[in-house]
């Protein structure tokens, strides 16, 4: 055929009467008794191809061989629609190409699924056709929109004199919390290698190596129990700056996601981003990662009720814990004793014992606990919480971590369901004053929230050793619509510190220099104070896209057990490869393979 191609989902009116030359697939085929038509589909849309016995019985004989899938090349003319079959619906509606010649370049089986917009089959099967689904629509259009993201973010880094650097994927194990991938070494019998989790102290080499302004887009792997919204392997937008101050950071992050906001999007986002300290989000949201969107903020009270003698509440503050409380806003009359019922199942869920609750009925507060509560309690919770005819009032008495826990998922949840979310909005917010440490009760003992290599507060290092608990850390997390984006920090550049920050967290001096000792060497040879943040590309993905699952935003994803259905990755290897390895099965997984 002759003529270069054109692409079937730009053909407008305004190419009426010209030739075209079109490669693609086979979206649709139907057979009208005589006449053909075929929607043919390529990366930019779809177009409507007629084979008609007029114009080339041979072209039309062939158009009666192909199926859904086949690859086909086509030429024709472009026509304009009559009026009767125009398709509002399709970008290429108003217009249809007249076949005269076409080849079959390639069959297709008969797919175990349509390449369609709205389909409607088990995720593991999309999984493992993944280049089938991938030919629809609502995914190609993610996949543009993830690359209009990256190119604008790398574009905004490129013109602020970042330079894009490579770091390691065989390294040295760097803790972050999760469990490291390991990749046997075939040379070094015994020893591994480990795939990065992050590309943390990399990054600050690079900053110790002078270049001062760093990023990557970096893949991470961290082999985790996977919940719904995280993957074995992810990818992270990895920024490391020196000389810059925690505000100059998060202002460059901004200014960052103002131009993607607008690059993909066309949204003017107003900065600076709103600011919430970590204890203040814990409070008023049950959250570290609130979604601002809508209201139903929770509302401490427990110095209201530590005055009465309810014992629920008053037990709750007196043993350290206490009483914070949601008001369900004019919808008391919406929630049956049932519908309460099924928001306590919810709340225990999250260690909650009970959801105590009230109603605002005729200027009275109503409900099983509303007997024990003083009249004093009661105007105090009034004021508390604004309470109004019909509100509905939620409460959770408990150790705070499950307060704010449980009522944090309520919100959460409530906001959902009651329809307050404006999923037309795109809420970004940074949370600070984060705590250096984290203290695990099982183990009792503490360990780095963030990672070790995180800057404390100056006036908080005296704390470090005694009230480990009430140090805070230079660290900022970039929040958007209550997704985690992703976080950073200052980090430590002088040794003395990081010694320290090692002995708290129960290093001796000979496990600190085993794992870290090129560190600890590197940070005495004049390291620039420094620090940066990573934000997490696929989630980041997900919400632009309108997305809830994470698993359509990366091209090739996991599944929750972490296996790739596709290529059925993890798999076996032979017997010579493990042998190479130094490697040797042990009964267990030996009787797992022959099972298989
Ligand atoms: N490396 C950190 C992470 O992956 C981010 C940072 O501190 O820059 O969470």
């Amino acid at each position: 055929m002759s003529g270069h191609r054109q692409l079937s989902g730009q053909i407008r009116e305004t190419h009426v009467g010209e030739k075209v030359h079109l490669k693609g697939w086979v979206q649709k085929r139907r057979d009208l008794g005589g006449l053909i038509f075929i929607d043919l589909r390529d990366r930019s849309g779809v177009v409507q191809v007629v084979f008609n016995p007029e114009k080339s019985s041979e072209a039309l004989a062939t158009a009666d061989k192909v199926r859904s899938e086949y690859v086909i090349e086509i030429e024709g003319d472009v026509v304009a629609r009559d009026e009767s079959a125009v398709n509002e619906n399709l970008a290429t509606g108003r217009v249809e190409v007249m076949a005269d010649s076409i080849s079959i370049l390639n069959k297709s089986k008969n797919p175990p699924f349509q390449p369609q917009d709205d389909l409607d089959v088990a995720e593991e099967l999309r999984l493992k056709y993944r280049y089938l689904d991938l030919r629809r629509n609502p995914m190609q259009e993610t996949f543009k929109l993830r690359h209009k993201a990256t190119q604008s973010i790398r574009n905004f880094l490129n013109d602020d004199d970042f330079l894009e650097m490579e770091t390691p994927m065989l390294t040295k194990s760097t803790p972050e919390g999760a469990r490291d991938y390991l990749v046997p070494s075939r040379v070094h019998e015994g020893d591994f290698y480990a795939l990065p989790q992050s590309p943390q102290i990399f990054k600050q080499l690079i900053m110790m190596s002078g270049f001062e302004k760093y990023y990557q887009i970096a893949r991470c792997f961290r082999d985790e129990d996977l919940r719904a919204d995280r993957q074995p392997e992810f990818t992270q937008v990895d920024i490391e700056t020196s000389f810059m101050s925690k505000e100059e950071i998060m202002d460059m992050t901004e200014r960052m996601m103002k131009r993607v906001m607008k690059d993909v999007k066309d949204i003017e986002l107003s900065t600076p981003f709103p600011r919430l300290k970590y204890d203040e989000a814990m409070e008023r949201y049950g959250s570290d990662k609130p979604d601002t969107r809508f209201g139903l903020e929770l509302v401490n009270v427990s110095d209201v009720v530590k005055a009465s003698e309810f014992k629920v509440f008053k037990g709750a503050v007196e043993s350290g814990g206490g009483v914070s409380a949601i008001n369900v806003k004019g919808k008391a009359s919406e929630f049956s004793r049932k519908d309460i019922d099924k928001l306590t199942e919810f709340v225990k869920i999250y260690d909650a014992k009970g959801l105590a609750w009230v109603k605002e009925n005729e200027g009275e507060l109503q409900g099983p606990i509303a007997k024990f509560l003083e009249d004093e309690v009661a105007a105090g919770l009034r004021e508390a919480l604004e309470i109004e005819e019909g509100d509905l009032i939620l409460f959770v008495a408990d150790k705070t971590s499950v307060v704010h826990e449980s009522l944090g998922a309520l919100r959460q949840k409530l906001g959902r369901e009651l329809g307050l979310i404006d999923e037309s909005q795109f809420n970004f917010l940074w949370v600070t004053d984060w705590p250096l440490f984290e203290y695990d009760e099982d183990l009792d003992r503490y360990f780095a929230a963030h990672h070790p290599f995180t800057m404390p507060e100056r006036e908080d290092i005296d704390k470090m050793s005694d009230q480990p608990g009430e140090t805070k850390a230079q660290a900022y997390d970039l929040v958007l619509n209550g997704y985690e984006l992703g976080g950073g920090s200052l980090r430590i550049y002088e040794k003395e510190l990081q010694d320290k920050m090692f002995e708290v967290l129960g290093f001796s001096k000979e496990e600190a220099k085993d794992q870290f000792g090129f560190l600890l060497e590197a940070l005495e040879y004049g390291a620039p104070p420094h620090g940066g943040i990573a934000l997490g590309l696929d989630r980041f993905t997900m919400i632009l896209a309108g997305r809830t699952n994470l698993r359509d935003t990366i091209l090739f994803p996991k599944t929750a057990s972490a296996s790739d259905l596709l290529t059925q990755a993890p798999d076996s290897v032979s017997e010579e490869q493990l042998k190479e390895l130094h490697l040797e099965l042990n009964e267990k997984a030996k009787e797992n393979q022959k099972n298989k």
